[in-house]
């Protein structure tokens, strides 16, 4: 070992030094003898150590006499040190994971948690956490069953498929599908399908793990349905259409019907796998989202369709699985199938959210509720929150103002269509908008509140702010413009 670095001290830092509490003294104050008790006494200690040992290091490595003085005698005051290990040891117990405020009217927004999961769905998720359940028990045989059993009867009942089971995402859906129908032979995809979804989800790489090799067919634009039938050959394991999600392709282009790639399929005997990703149970139509609805492809002949549970759908994360009941029964077995099994809260939560499907109980799922809201309605709201705003506001500061505007459905849905929304413009004479958006969202003492900005004005969207949230929206808004 090589012998330590002898470094002269000063009198100057050995009397700091010396000043110095130890961690026992620390800990005996009565500020921290509460931390301790509130949290574990080891990590109080810990981190007084971590902060006794910093303030050393930075004696020892001011040598100038002038900056010792600027160390002395604040930095070894106790009651800054006191206040440094209570604030460290309360960012360590500090939840990570926060409700925010979503103002953007960005209904399915995959930075804050897509689907915001129906309000019944709170009492099967206590029960399911917090008791024993049938999980995977037959009652009446006294034996063994299988977790499937909760959601099968729903969804092969709302979407009209013969069997169905369900995994922890639709990315999962889809590379389980591939490996247990393609592995080892070939998938046929349009090139105007092969797309990329946020954070990594890329048609060809899930291909690639699923071991199936990639058929590519047609150009970007422009697929027809003798490209697919010219690539069939004897490797040929099934083809596969893609719900092509956020991204558009408009003008000269073509592209197969379902009817036709099903025909095609059963003309073949090759399965066909149907991708459908933010699609949806009910037909949204009115809604001014023309997303096609898996009963419509179930329907239409597709062997296998999959499908997102945090999108359209608007209950939780998971991935659908739905179709012929030979296709499923080999996903089923599948050994990746056990690797991306959803866990009981999930299947609670999806029970209860395809429960409430059961009932056409929309206003329950607020993800429907929210797609359903009319601009009049959003006008009503807006313009009753300006009312009880106004008195809260320094007035000759803040325009503030009720607008056309536009929602998204987001989640991959519908990536042109927008619902007509009213909402709120703020412009205020202290802060530039995207001050303003800070101030919102780094909110010191309340929620943070996430909101939009156009033209150097703020955008606030009530259609994806709860109403129970309107007055902490109110009193966070009118401190952000003070
Ligand atoms: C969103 C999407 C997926 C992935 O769904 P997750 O549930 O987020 O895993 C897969 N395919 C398509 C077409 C999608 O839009």
């Amino acid at each position: 070992m090589a012998p330590p670095i002898k470094r002269a001290v000063s009198a100057e830092q050995s009397e700091l030094l010396r000043q110095i509490p130890s961690v026992d003294e620390l800990l005996a104050q009565p500020r921290l003898a509460e931390l301790a008790k509130r949290a574990d006494r080891s990590l109080v200690v810990e981190v007084a150590r971590t902060v006794l040992e910093d303030l050393r290091a930075r004696i020892m490595g001011q040598l100038a006499t002038a900056l010792l003085a600027e160390i002395s005698p604040v930095a070894c005051d106790r009651s800054a040190l006191e206040e440094r290990i209570t604030a460290l040891v309360e960012q360590i117990l500090a939840r990570s994971l926060l409700p925010v405020i979503n103002a953007t009217g960005v209904i399915l927004h995959t930075n804050l948690g897509r689907a915001p999961l129906p309000e019944t769905v709170v009492e099967e998720f206590r029960r399911a956490a917090t008791q024993y359940s049938n999980l995977e028990y037959d009652l009446e045989a006294g034996a063994r069953g299988k977790r499937d059993v909760h959601t099968a009867q729903l969804l092969t009942r709302l979407t009209g498929a013969e069997a169905a089971v369900v995994v922890n995402n639709c990315a999962a859906a889809v590379l389980v599908t591939l490996a247990a129908l393609a592995r080892g032979g070939e998938a046929i995809v349009s090139r105007g399908e092969l797309i990329e979804i946020g954070d990594g989800f890329r048609i060809p790489e899930i291909m690639e793990q699923s071991g199936a090799v990639l058929r590519e067919v047609g150009t970007t634009n422009r697929t027809r349905l003798a490209d697919y039938e010219n690539a069939i050959n004897e490797k040929t394991r099934l083809l596969l259409r893609v719900h092509p999600s956020n991204f558009k392709v408009t003008g000269f282009t073509d592209k197969p019907s379902l009817d036709e790639l099903v025909a095609l399929s059963q003309r073949t005997q090759i399965p066909l796998v149907e991708d459908l990703g933010p699609s949806c149970l009910v037909d949204l139509a009115e809604q001014g989202t023309s997303e096609p609805t898996v009963r419509q492809s179930v329907a239409a002949g597709v062997g296998i369709v999959t499908f997102s549970g945090d999108k359209l759908l608007g209950g939780p994360q998971a991935g659908m699985i739905a179709g012929k009941k030979d296709l499923i029964a080999r996903v089923r077995r599948h050994p990746l199938f056990r690797a991306l099994r959803v866990d009981k809260l999930t299947i609670a939560a999806l029970e209860a959210t395809l429960g409430a499907y059961l009932r056409a109980a929309w206003d329950e799922i607020p993800v429907i509720r929210m797609l359903r809201m009319t601009p009049q309605e959003l006008k009503r709201r807006a313009e009753n929150f300006i009312r009880e705003l106004r008195p809260e506001l320094p007035l000759d500061e803040v325009e503030i103002e009720v607008v056309d505007g536009a929602s998204l459905a987001g989640g991959g849905s519908t990536p042109t269509q927008s619902l007509p929304s009213k909402v709120l413009r703020i412009a205020s004479v202290r802060y530039s908008a995207a001050r303003l958006e800070q101030r919102l969202r780094c909110a010191p003492a309340g929620i943070s509140v996430i909101a939009r900005v156009e033209d150097d004005r703020l955008i606030l969207d009530l259609r994806t702010v709860f109403p129970q949230q309107e007055s902490l929206l109110l009193k966070t808004l009118a401190a952000a413009l003070h």
